[in-house]
């Protein structure tokens, strides 16, 4: 193979170093200095890479002269491309900003929206407030006896199996209704009485259409002279403000312990108008249960079943929600995905 001649190498390199330093100077854009830095020091064509290639080719005693200048060149070469594209690339941001277009919209900060729970909930409790019923709350543990044995549910009694209870102690529990709330109202007040309770009650129970957390409404009256017709007068009221103006009622006899007698209370279907469809199938919706209270229970909390008498009803907000909104699986309420969250507007 034939030598290299040192000065011949040494010319290369001085005239290239000369050249790239004049370009990088002048250079306009940062793109321009990465392309120089590419020429000089690309590992393929690179021209000083490819001048340190023929340095092994240079005789012995002169390589390291001629190596301690390649070196050199090529460190500050890389020292110039730094400060450069740092110049380079300051200038193309201030640039940059005043391109800024200042007719474009802002970006909007995200609004929240209120959980569809909420809304459901704030709209029973409003159509009741209109029909002259006061908001009253109570704790969410109780006592076994104001959620049961004070509603006419002892500790024997079979309907205590249709309530799977999370208890505290033997004495406590989660409440399973806000029931408890009408027996603490009725306690300390004497008839007439129009309130509903609205708030969290708990059950051990959970599936598509079941959380061992949901909510609640009930409704509460007692005066003298309160009939049943009085609970369907004011429970339709309350479908057509909830369900439009079309909403029709029907009610079904049932049994709870607390009233006497009892009604399940259905709604003709407001996806189909009663036709039947895949949530009704049979054209009506069941919406709550309700009743007559038990003269037991009016007995409780020290009034006179043959002075007053008093009706109650009470429904599940998640289920309202549920047909309401035509959703099918009761977790949705509580996964807090703002993708489902944010279409309730
Ligand atoms: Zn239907």
């Amino acid at each position: 193979m034939n030598g290299v001649e040192a000065d011949d190498l040494v010319r290369r390199i001085d005239g290239f170093s000369r050249q790239a330093r004049e370009a990088v100077e002048k250079a306009r854009s940062s793109d321009d200095v990465e392309a120089l830095r590419i020429r000089a020091f690309g590992r393929k064509d690179g021209y000083l890479t490819a001048c340190l290639r023929e340095l092994p080719l240079v005789r012995p005693e002169e390589r390291r002269r001629v190596g301690e200048l390649a070196n050199r060149v090529k460190r500050e070469l890389e020292e110039l491309i730094e400060r450069r594209l740092t110049e380079l690339r300051g200038q193309e941001r201030q640039a940059g900003r005043e391109r800024l277009d200042l007719t474009l919209p802002g970006r909007r900060p995200a609004l929240g929206t209120v959980h569809p729970l909420t809304q459901v909930n704030d709209e029973i409790v409003r159509i009741f407030m209109g029909l002259g019923f006061s908001v009253a709350d109570g704790p969410e543990v109780e006592s076994d006896y104001n959620n049961f044995e004070a509603l006419n549910i002892p500790r024997d009694h079979p309907a205590r199996d249709m309530q799977d209870t999370f208890y505290l102690s033997a004495e406590t529990l989660l409440r399973t209704h806000t029931s408890p709330v009408q027996i603490r109202t009725m306690k300390e007040t004497r008839p007439p009485v129009r309130i509903i309770c609205p708030g969290r009650v708990y059950r051990r129970d959970a599936d598509i259409t079941h959380s061992p957390m949901f909510h609640q409404v009930e409704g509460l009256a007692v005066d003298r002279g309160i009939s049943m017709g009085d609970l369907k007068g004011t429970l339709e009221v309350f479908a057509r403000e909830m369900f439009g103006e079309r909403s029709k009622i029907r009610f079904r006899p049932s049994f709870f312990p607390f009233t006497e007698p009892s009604a399940e209370v259905d709604v003709l279907c407001f996806l189909c108008a009663g036709v039947g469809c895949r949530v009704c199938k049979s054209g009506w919706l069941e919406i709550l249960g309700s009743g007559m209270v038990h003269p037991q229970v009016l007995r409780n909390v020290g009034y006179d079943p043959e002075a007053v008498t008093g009706w109650a009803f009470g429904m599940g907000v998640e289920r309202i929600a549920m047909l309401k909104y035509g959703v099918d699986d009761i977790r949705l309420f509580f996964e807090n995905d703002l993708g489902f969250l944010t279409q309730f507007v």
